[in-house]
């Protein structure tokens, strides 16, 4: 499954000012709004996939990212369970931003009647962030971690109501459980009627009279839990991956945010990553380069052996095919490099100098580069395609 563009989705251009971004996804929220289109799950795609986009190109962080490593970069759309996307809470509470306000309630004004559900808020737990320290080798081959994240989870004594027992669980008697009140009011063109958040129970509905003595009324404890995370290869420094719902819990059958997941790299001992390829920087030493040898190099999948030809020039690129990291969900794979560097003695003895000097004046050792010869730029460009 391959995500469309995100500048393709709202239809704005790469150069786009958050102005016409905000207002392109304006006009395909408001086109395929669940309440506009109802039972028509074409059109609910189109509303989360014009969400989802708005969310990274609106912030100028993610969208910088996004920019640089695609979708691989937003943590949304790699394999296994993460991303997917928004959820409609997500949705909804983004057009705050979007239509003035607050979140639901102008929406609610814009289009006339509230969204099913009777407008009862949902509680909604908040995101846990994690960092996670990866090697080249976990990178290059994807991995599973298990990790042991401390968060809020549902107090096992209330079951996560917040309540004492159950008679001290009431629905609320402001808003009869709706989580919301509403009052009517004279204007001068008429009767309006307006819809506010229930001030007794903050929208949730409930009321409680007397606290669980475990949480406090605040239906969460701390506790611990062990996350599998599967992490695809390829990821890089920064990435951030989300998995849904493995966040802090919500209290009163709210629903968990997720868990945040940041990428770090530790650097490996010799191999240098560049983005899918790996440099490896290999001496020889000049009779070596001369008389050809082979050599066995370091790579992500263990040792190789590399030929080094007889007459080998400083500065020359060997490329392992495949030898370097996958890109994101995507069956390219970068290679390894490897520099060849000529190593020149720096200490000599008496003989060893007398059998160099007995070896300057050779014509064989002018420098000679020929027409073919590439230049260092040219390797260089070679390197970077
Ligand atoms: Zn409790």
């Amino acid at each position: 499954m391959s995500k469309r563009d995100y500048y393709d989705i709202l239809g704005v251009a790469r150069a786009a000012d958050q102005a016409e971004i905000k207002s392109a996804y304006r006009k395909l929220a408001i086109k395929f709004h669940p309440d506009k289109n109802p039972d028509n799950p074409e059109a609910e795609d189109k509303f989360k996939e014009a969400a989802e986009a708005y969310e990274i190109l609106s912030n100028p962080e993610k969208r910088k990212r996004y920019d640089q490593f695609g979708h691989a970069g937003t943590g949304a759309g790699s394999r296994g369970g993460y991303g997917g996307g928004m959820n409609m809470e997500d949705i909804f509470s983004q057009f705050g931003d979007i239509f003035g306000g607050d979140g639901g309630s102008p929406f609610e004004s814009f289009f006339g009647g509230s969204r099913g559900g009777g407008g009862r808020r949902v509680i909604r737990g908040s995101n846990l962030r994690i960092k996670v320290k990866l090697t080249l080798e976990e990178i290059a081959k994807g991995v599973e971690k298990k990790i042991k994240v401390n968060k809020n989870v549902v107090c096992k004594t209330c079951d996560g109501s917040g309540a004492k027992d159950k008679s001290s669980f009431h629905t609320c008697a402001t808003c009869s459980g709706t989580g919301s009140v509403r009052r009517v009011t004279n204007t001068i063109l008429g009767q309006m009627q307006t819809t506010s958040t229930c001030p007794t129970c903050n929208g949730e509905g409930v009321e409680i009279t007397a606290k669980c003595k475990e949480c406090h009324g605040e239906g969460l404890t701390k506790g611990e839990e062990t996350i599998t995370i599967n992490i695809p290869a390829g990821v890089s420094e920064g990435i951030q991956l989300s998995m849904s719902g493995k966040g802090n819990a919500a209290p009163r059958g709210g629903i968990p945010g997720d868990l945040i997941i940041l990428i770090e790299e530790i650097p490996h001992e010799v191999l240098k990553r560049d983005g899918i390829n790996i440099i490896y920087d290999l001496y020889v030493n000049f009779v070596d380069a001369a008389l050809g040898t082979s050599s066995e190099i370091p790579t992500i999948d263990g040792k190789a052996k590399i030929k080094i030809e007889p007459g080998t020039q400083g500065g020359k690129i060997l490329r392992l095919k495949g030898k370097g990291i996958p890109e994101v969900n995507s069956y390219i794979k970068g290679d390894q490099l490897v520099y060849i560097n000529i190593w020149t003695p720096k200490a000599l003895s008496k003989e060893e100098k007398a059998q160099l000097e007995a070896l300057r004046e050779s014509s064989n050792f002018k420098p000679q580069p020929g027409k073919n010869e590439k230049s260092f730029f040219e390797r260089m460009k070679e390197y970077f395609e």
